[in-house]
C-alpha cells in the first residue's frame, strides 16, 4: 500500500513502523474472514482491513483520531488476522502505533479515562488487585449476580516442593495470577518437580507490562517491563536458570516481544532481547521432557476423562505455538473432544471482557456452546484470563491445562 504520512509523524520512529506495515498489506480483504468483530458486526471498520486502512488514513492526516479510536478499542488485539494473512502483516505492530497516536489525538469522555485509570491502576499491581479480590469475595453473598460471577472463589494452592533441583527455572508469577489462581504455579511446579527441574518465583516479579501496555499507557507499560527485567536479572546474569517460564499465554506472548517493545531503549535493549529468547510457554517446556512425562502417566490406569480445550489467541496467534498443551492432556489420558471454530477469540482480551462487555458476553457464549458441545465434564485452556472469562458464563470447571495433569498425578501419587 502506499503511504503518504502526515508532518507530525513521518520520519520518527513510530511513522517508520507503521509504514513498514502498511507498506505490506495488499488490501485484499482475507483477514477479515477470521476476524471476530468482522463476523460479529459485519461492519468493514470493524474488520482488520478497515483498521488497517482507517490507521492510514489517520496517520496521513485525513481522518481525525477520534474518528479511529472506537474501532481500535473494538479491536481484540487477538491476532487471528496475522495468522490469516498470506503477506505477512504485522497487524500487531501497527495497531500498537495506531493506538498510541490516537490516544495522543483524540479526547476520551471523563468516564472512559475514570474507568482506564481504574483498570491500569487496580489490575496491573498484584497487592492492589488481592485485597480487592479478598474484599469483594467477603461481598460476594452480597453483590448482584452478574458481578458476583466475577468474583471467583478461592482455590487452595497446595504444596510448593523445595527447589531440589540443579535444573532450574523462573515462572512469572504476575499481576492477577497470585491473588486470582495461586494454584496454577502450584501445579506447574509440583509437576516440574516431578521431571527434575526447580520452579522458582520472584518475589519482585509483578506484571509483564501487557496491561497498561494494550490500555494504551505505553510507556507505563515499558516500566512494567524494565521492572521485571530488573527483578530477573541477578538470576539471569549469575547463570542460575535455564529458561522463564510463562503459565499464562497471555503475559507471555508480550514478555517474548521484549525485544522489539524495548529496541529503542539503549539502556534495556539487550537484557529485553535475552529475557524474550530466555521466555518458554510452560507447554513447551514440559513438550521438552514428553518422554519422561509419558512414563509418569504410564503408570496411571484410568478410563480416558473427557475434556474441551481451548487455545487462548496469545498462544496460537501471539505466540504461534499450537498442539503441545493438547498432546500433554492426551498423554495425560484425557480424550479431546472436537470443538468447533477453536482459532477464535473466548472474549476475554485482557481488560476487554470489562471494556466491551457486550461483545466479550457474545464471544464468551459462542465458545462455551463450542465448547461444551460434546458434553465435556471438564474444559481447559492456558490463560487466567480466558479461564476466569469462561468460567462466568458456565458450571463446568474451567483450568488451567496444567491443573488437570496435576490432579492426575496427584491422585496417583
Ligand atoms: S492484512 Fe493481510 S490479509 Fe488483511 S488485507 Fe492486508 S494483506 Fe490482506
Ligand atoms: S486482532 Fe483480532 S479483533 Fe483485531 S483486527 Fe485482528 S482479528 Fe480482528
Amino acid at each position: 500500500m502506499q503511504t503518504g504520512l502526515a508532518d507530525f509523524i513521518r520520519d520518527t520512529p513510530e511513522g517508520d513502523a507503521a509504514e513498514a506495515v502498511l507498506r505490506k498489506c495488499v488490501h485484499c480483504g482475507f483477514c477479515n474472514a477470521t476476524c471476530p468483530t468482522y463476523q460479529l458486526l459485519g461492519d468493514e471498520l470493524d474488520g482488520p482491513r478497515g483498521r488497517i486502512y482507517l490507521m492510514k488514513q489517520m496517520l496521513e492526516g485525513e481522518v481525525a483520531a477520534e474518528t479511529v479510536l472506537p474501532h481500535l478499542d473494538r479491536c481484540l488485539t487477538c491476532r487471528n488476522c496475522e495468522s490469516t494473512c498470506p503477506s505477512g502483516v504485522r497487524y500487531s505492530e501497527l495497531v500498537d502505533v495506531g493506538r498510541a497516536v490516537a490516544e495522543r489525538r483524540a479526547r476520551r469522555p471523563f468516564a472512559q479515562r475514570a474507568a482506564r485509570w481504574v483498570l491500569r491502576e487496580g489490575l496491573s499491581r498484584p497487592g492492589v488487585f488481592g485485597t480487592a479480590l479478598a474484599l469483594g469475595r467477603l461481598a460476594r453473598p452480597l453483590l448482584p449476580a452478574a458481578l458476583a460471577a466475577k468474583v471467583a472463589p478461592a482455590r487452595p494452592a497446595g504444596d510448593w516442593p523445595p527447589a531440589r533441583h540443579p535444573r532450574r527455572m523462573l515462572v512469572l508469577a504476575g499481576c492477577v495470577q497470585p491473588a486470582l489462581m495461586p494454584d496454577v504455579n502450584a501445579a506447574a511446579a509440583r509437576v516440574l518437580d516431578l521431571v527434575g527441574v526447580s520452579l522458582v518465583e520472584h518475589a519482585r516479579a509483578g506484571c509483564c507490562g501487557a496491561l497498561r501496555f494494550h490500555l494504551n499507557d505505553q510507556e507505563g507499560g515499558r516500566r512494567d517491563m524494565r521492572a521485571l527485567i530488573d527483578a530477573w536479572w541477578p538470576a539471569i546474569e549469575g547463570g542460575e536458570i535455564e529458561a522463564i517460564v510463562m503459565t499464562a499465554s497471555g503475559c507471555g506472548s508480550t514478555v517474548r516481544e521484549y525485544g522489539h517493545l524495548l529496541a529503542g531503549d539503549a539502556e534495556y535493549a539487550g537484557r529485553a532481547a535475552r529475557v524474550a529468547a530466555m521466555t518458554r510457554d510452560l507447554s513447551e517446556v514440559l513438550h521438552a521432557e514428553r518422554v519422561q512425562i509419558a512414563g509418569l502417566f504410564a503408570a496411571q490406569q484410568r478410563a480416558p476423562v473427557p475434556l474441551a480445550y481451548h487455545p487462548p489467541c496469545s498462544l496460537q496467534h501471539g505466540q504461534q505455538v499450537r498442539g503441545l498443551a493438547e498432546g500433554l492432556l492426551q498423554a495425560a489420558g484425557y480424550a479431546l473432544t472436537a470443538v468447533s471454530d477453536s482459532h477464535l477469540c473466548c472474549g476475554s482480551a485482557g481488560s476487554y471482557s470489562l471494556l466491551q462487555p457486550q461483545l466479550a458476553r457474545t464471544l464468551r457464549d459462542n465458545k462455551l456452546e463450542a465448547l461444551e458441545a460434546a458434553g465435556a465434564p471438564r474444559i481447559a485452556s492456558a490463560n487466567v484470563g480466558c479461564i476466569a472469562h469462561l468460567q462466568t458464563g458456565t458450571g463446568v470447571p474451567v483450568r488451567h491445562w496444567i491443573e488437570w495433569l496435576d490432579e492426575v498425578l496427584m491422585q496417583g501419587a
